[in-house]
């Protein structure tokens, strides 16, 4: 099957979505400035496929930027929310289905011995933010240039994502005091971090990190760079912040920490969480040591809250994906995500066309680059041309991948060989027509 614009459905809502929101869209990347075109209006999904108005179905590598673990209208997650559902959408009160998500969050992931439930992964991070301040009774704040822990104002200096994607500095709109204790460094560069202690002795109260930068593209914390980050700020007296938003509950039972302060032996003090532990409904969370945790209302003096935080609705959907990820869909998260980045290189290789494929436990994705890409300016120095190019052949032959050449590829429990002979299928024109528009 071949896909070409006009994609008239679409483009007829996106014209009626322009007229009533900021251009169409309600979250930037999905209006697809950076590649251009039409963005797709989906209307269904069904294990590893979308399907737009159009009628079009995609196999799906973005998976809600990576809620959707187990695949679109998983069985088990829909009876989990319909069941709930029936019982009442919100209480604003103490309710089971919160106790049980927080129970799962803390047997799986070792630094966390409390947990506050959020709803989105912005939350999360502004929070943590706020109880590390209020914890040390320090101001500053370190974190590093690509890396993206939400929109909380103070985290828009030199973030990743769609600020990455539309090549924005900052935000407009945050104001020079609301970031002067941002002290923002370059990503994997230990040495840069001692100076800022160096330099701020006393006054740094948390390095937030992601567990490993997945939001300027995939960018791996270099062998060592999470421990000395660890080492650093307990010898200080600082915070560890280390967003799990993007990887926890997807590159191992206990994410990201599964594959490296599990293995080497330290912990984060503080931890945020999002995507996966919502299952597509929104949940964010923010948990870590219970000293820290401590402090927040009502046992201490940080204030924190939310009217639909804990919702039954969403904690079930949380709960019912996190309880369908066994060490099974680990494997296969792991395996497909090997082949489908293995496919893309060597499509890419047999094209001529020079790439790197960069990896983080099962999250990948691929610059248009020559050199390896250990931080947020060796990313910028992709070929944002070529990617385009190859998005969209990708998405003329029904394969759907994140729209900028900043984010992360997904892969599900429900991605099967149908799906990776789709994808295999559709490369090799990709690769080529990447190839084409470097040659322009
Ligand atoms: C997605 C993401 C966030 C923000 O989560 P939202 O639910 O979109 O607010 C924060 N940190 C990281 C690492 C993310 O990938």
């Amino acid at each position: 099957m071949t896909l070409t614009e006009p994609v008239p459905g679409s483009a007829e809502w996106f014209a009626r979505a322009c007229q009533v929101t900021p251009g169409g869209v309600n979250s930037p990347v999905r209006a697809f400035r950076s590649v251009g075109g039409t963005p797709r209006f989906m209307v269904s999904g069904k294990g590893a496929t979308i399907t737009d108005v159009d009628g079009n179905t995609y196999v799906d590598l973005v998976g809600s930027w990576g809620p959707m673990i187990l695949g679109h209208a998983h069985p088990a997650v829909l009876e989990a929310v319909g069941t709930a559902a029936a019982k009442g959408l919100s209480f604003g009160t103490p309710g089971t289905g919160e106790v049980l998500l927080a129970e799962e969050i803390v047997a799986r992931v070792a630094p966390v011995e409390q947990v506050r439930l959020v709803s989105s992964g912005t939350e999360a991070t502004m929070s943590a933010i706020r109880l590390a301040r209020g914890f040390t009774g320090r101001p500053a704040v370190v974190k590093f240039a690509g890396c993206y822990h939400g929109h909380v104002d103070a985290l828009l200096a030199a973030a990743g994502s769609g600020v990455a994607t539309f090549g924005l500095p900052d935000s407009a709109g945050v104001t020079a005091a609301t970031t002067a204790e941002v002290i923002v460094l370059p990503y994997n560069d230990i040495e840069a971090v001692r100076a800022a202690f160096a330099a701020n002795p006393g006054r740094i109260a948390a390095v937030i990190t992601e567990a490993a930068a997945a939001n300027m593209g995939v960018v791996p914390p270099l062998p060592g760079f999470n421990a000395a980050l660890a080492e650093i700020t307990r010898a200080d007296g600082a915070l560890l912040i280390s967003d799990e938003v993007m990887t926890g509950f997807r590159l191992s039972r206990s994410g990201m920490f599964g594959l490296d302060g599990a293995v080497e032996g330290w912990q984060p003090d503080l931890m945020t969480f999002g995507k996966v532990i919502g299952g597509g409904l929104p949940v964010g969370a923010f948990g870590g040591r219970a000293d820290v945790m401590a402090l927040l209302a009502p046992n201490g003096p940080v204030y924190q809250a939310g009217t639909l935080s804990g919702n039954p609705i969403a904690t079930a959907a949380g709960l019912a994906t996190l309880r369908g990820c066994d060490d099974a869909v680990y494997r296969h998260l792991d395996e497909t995500a090997l082949r489908v980045g293995d496919l893309a290189a060597a499509a890419l290789a047999e094209a001529g066309v020079p790439h790197r494929l960069q990896r983080a436990g099962n999250l990948f994705s691929i610059f248009f680059a020559d050199a390896p890409v250990t931080n947020y300016d060796e990313a910028r120095q992709q070929h944002t041309t070529a990617f385009a190019a190859f998005f969209h052949s990708m998405l003329a032959s029904g394969v759907y991948l994140p729209p900028s050449a900043y984010e992360a590829w997904f892969v599900s429990a429900a991605h099967d060989d149908a799906a990776l002979d789709r994808i295999a299928a559709a490369l090799p024109a990709a690769a080529v027509a990447a190839g084409a528009a470097l040659s322009v």
